[in-house]
């Protein structure tokens, strides 16, 4: 069964807002089973809405249609939906009861604007909005339908909820789709597809792969489509466990909501270990991911952000020497920058990271995007050099990722 949306608003195409309905119609659909083939964004213009109509009629049996009800657009989506149908508008005076009814909980004069809401093509079945004036509509045809919904967002999902996705299940068998994500770090896209080469051929027909990368991380979503949920389930558990053979050692965790920082957290308080952080380019970056766990004082103890050679000095006890032989953004200072920090707050690990974020290249002799990330452990210290590029905010970000990624791999070898 396949859907597609289309938003109606002459703001999405400014760039004015961002089309948010799309995604949770997208997300919700999928969710009982429907895949969505095309979205699209159009003007608020009746010529625009028939053409897009009659294109999406033609590739899919359900049309969920957002925007362009309101009583001062002139009902253009309604008029021309009106037109499309052929099917003249009426006034229904349940509607016109419900929109009183509203106005009357929040005292708002009830006006000549508002009746006009009421107003519905006599073909469609109008829905009942709990949370604004404009109904949807919901039309019927050859066993496919349209929908139209108010573009507020709380509109639209109320009417989705309580009257759209009900209807919707009622009237069609639909599948299951599943879908599990594998969160990894550590390995680029294209390595890790050579290496699961073999186990993405053999998937079965009905489990889908997709490939999502982002800086230094991959998550690979595996989709799931059938009639048995049972099925399904048990089959992307099998997928993933073979998964897990060849790739288990950069995998972070198997939900979306999982992230590096939290499995870091997590294998701290496994170990019953602590943490801190003394950061130059990446300002606090590493420390906010880990403090924005709950939980985090478990094993987050503090942080420096040692800024300026005087702080790397002052605060992590980096000899001045040191800099002056090596340069700020040097393997060395990395590594005393954590061990400065290890000593200081007293934890079992640490970790540092000194670099050129870039624009410019400051004071020091390395070029933009080259980052010193160190680690200290409750044995020893090390660091590693990186090239992250350009611009600034990919740096820092790629840095973080970095850092914690190898701040994961000491904590599972040292326990
Ligand atoms: P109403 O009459 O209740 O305002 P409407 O159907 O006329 O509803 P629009 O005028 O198209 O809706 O949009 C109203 C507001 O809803 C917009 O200003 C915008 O803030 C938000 N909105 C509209 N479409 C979208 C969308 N696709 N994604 C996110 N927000 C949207």
């Amino acid at each position: 069964m396949q859907a597609e949306i289309i938003t109606i608003g002459d703001e999405i195409l400014i760039g004015q807002i961002l089309d948010t309905n799309s995604k949770w119609i997208a997300e919700e659909l999928n969710k009982i089973g429907i895949s969505v083939y095309q979205i699209t964004s159009i003007q608020d213009d009746s010529e625009h809405i028939l053409k897009a109509l009659k294109e999406a009629q033609s590739n899919a049996t359900i049309v969920i249609i957002t925007g362009g009800l309101g009583p001062t657009k002139d009902d253009i989506t309604k008029h021309t939906l009106a037109e499309y149908f052929n099917s003249p508008l009426e006034l229904n005076e349940s509607i016109v009861e419900q929109i009183k009814q509203l106005f009357a909980k929040s005292n708002y004069p009830f006006s000549e604007l508002n009746r006009q809401q009421a107003l519905v093509p006599t073909k469609c079945t109008p829905l009942q909005n709990n949370y604004g004036t404009a109904p949807g509509m919901w039309f019927e045809e050859d066993e496919k339908i349209v929908i139209s919904l108010p573009g507020v967002p709380n509109e639209m999902k109320g009417l989705m909820q309580e009257e759209v996705l009900p209807k919707i299940q009622k009237k069609y068998t639909l599948p299951f789709i599943i879908h599990q994500t594998v969160l990894t770090y550590g390995m680029g896209e294209s390595v890790v597809a050579e290496k699961i080469e073999d186990w993405e051929d053999a998937l079965p027909s009905y489990i889908k792969l997709a490939y999502l990368p982002a800086y230094g991380k991959l998550r690979l979503r595996l989709s799931a489509k059938g009639s048995n949920k049972q099925v399904l389930e048990k089959s992307l558990k099998d997928e993933i466990s073979k998964l897990q053979t060849i790739i288990g050692s950069i995998i972070i965790g198997l939900h979306e909501s999982e992230t590096i920082e939290s499995a870091v957290g997590e294998l701290l308080i496994q170990n019953n270990c602590t943490v801190s952080t003394a950061e130059s380019c990446t300002g606090g970056a590493i420390a906010k991911r880990l403090t924005a766990i709950a939980g985090a004082s478990a094993y987050f103890v503090g942080s420096i952000i040692s800024y300026s050679e005087k702080i790397k000095t002052q605060e992590l006890n980096v000899s001045k020497d040191l800099i002056k032989r090596h340069s700020v953004v040097s393997a060395e200072v990395a590594e005393a920058m954590a061990v400065g920090i290890q000593k200081k707050y007293q934890t079992n690990y640490a970790i540092s990271t000194t670099g050129n974020a870039g624009p410019t290249t400051d004071k020091t002799d390395k070029t933009v995007g080259v980052v010193f990330i160190a680690i200290a452990t409750p044995t020893g210290v090390f660091s590693k050099e990186f090239f992250f590029g350009k611009p600034r905010q990919k740096v820092i970000e790629r840095t973080s990722n970095k850092a914690l990624e190898m701040l994961r791999k000491e904590i599972i070898e040292n326990s």
